[in-house]
């Protein structure tokens, strides 16, 4: 061997090294480019039809752009389950939980989420699903520090969140929701990444009078949302994409803001 060659040998072992440390480090994910090559299969389209109302209701334009989404957002994240099996179903309804309410915004695909756990119920901050101390209520989270990057939410309450039923509650929304909340750096209720200037504080300002509401007993969102802003953009945002008709009669204002921000009107596709 001469010196060129082992020089070139040299260097494509320190290009195969840094590779290797940098995906260890990074731990980025392999795309799935078999999945995404292939049409999207049939019993998929089955399986979202039965359970996703927001799906059901699009045109045949947007079924086919969601239907690109959703199977991008399954080649390129993680989804597994801790304790419990994850069937095609399950990575279906995660997926669109991601996909309805970044509908209007095709070019974010959450490069903050790098994996979805699912777990076999409620679990407790310490991701107990067990119930000795009474403490299993949480049903999502977004993950911090070095879980950065993980959602994890319960596998029921997700299943029951995409029955094919409104309801006013979806666990898989809410956290998605937190996400894009959170891509500008701050979960405070506002993702700047929807928002133009001129809407940050009208919707400031309809925060305090909906969670003046609330507190009175006048209103049917969850109090859940008085916890703090973002709490409350998150519960919000679960009722206006799960049951937008009532959502559009009960809290106009507060509907017409939401189809500001998510540039949106999900009452159009019932
Ligand atoms: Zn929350």
């Amino acid at each position: 061997m001469n010196y060129q060659t082992i020089t070139a040998f040299a260097l494509l072992f320190v290009i195969i090294a840094i590779y290797i440390i940098y995906r260890y480090v990074f731990k980025s994910n392999e795309v799935d480019k078999e999945l995404l090559e292939k049409p999207f299969p049939e019993e998929w389209r089955k399986i979202l039809n039965e359970r996703v109302i927001y799906y059901r209701n699009l045109e045949p334009e947007k079924k086919k752009e969601f239907e690109e989404r959703v199977k991008r957002f399954i080649a390129e994240k993680k989804i597994y389950g801790v304790g419990v099996k994850v069937t095609d179903t399950d990575k279906l309804l995660v997926a669109s939980a991601a996909v309805i309410p970044l509908f209007a915004f095709p070019y974010y695909t959450y490069p903050n989420v790098r994996e979805v756990a699912l777990y076999p119920g409620s679990f407790d901050e310490k991701f107990n699903t067990d119930d000795k101390a009474g403490q299993r209520n949480i049903l999502g989270m977004i993950g911090d520090g070095f879980l950065n990057g993980v959602v994890v939410l319960s596998k029921p309450d997700l299943h029951a969140a995409f029955d094919g039923k409104r309801h006013r509650r979806n666990v898989g929304i809410h956290e998605f929701v937190h996400l894009i909340d959170k891509m500008d750096g701050a979960v405070d209720g506002v993702p700047e990444i929807l928002f133009t200037h001129s809407y940050s504080l009208p919707w400031i300002s309809q925060i305090k009078k909906e969670m003046e509401k609330i507190k009175k007993g006048r209103s049917d969102i969850d109090p859940y949302a008085l916890t703090n802003n973002a709490e409350f953009l998150a519960v919000v945002s679960e009722y206006f994409f799960d049951n937008p008709e009532k959502m559009k009669s009960r809290h106009p204002k507060l509907y017409k803001l939401l189809t500001e921000i998510y540039k949106q009107q999900p009452d159009k596709y019932v």
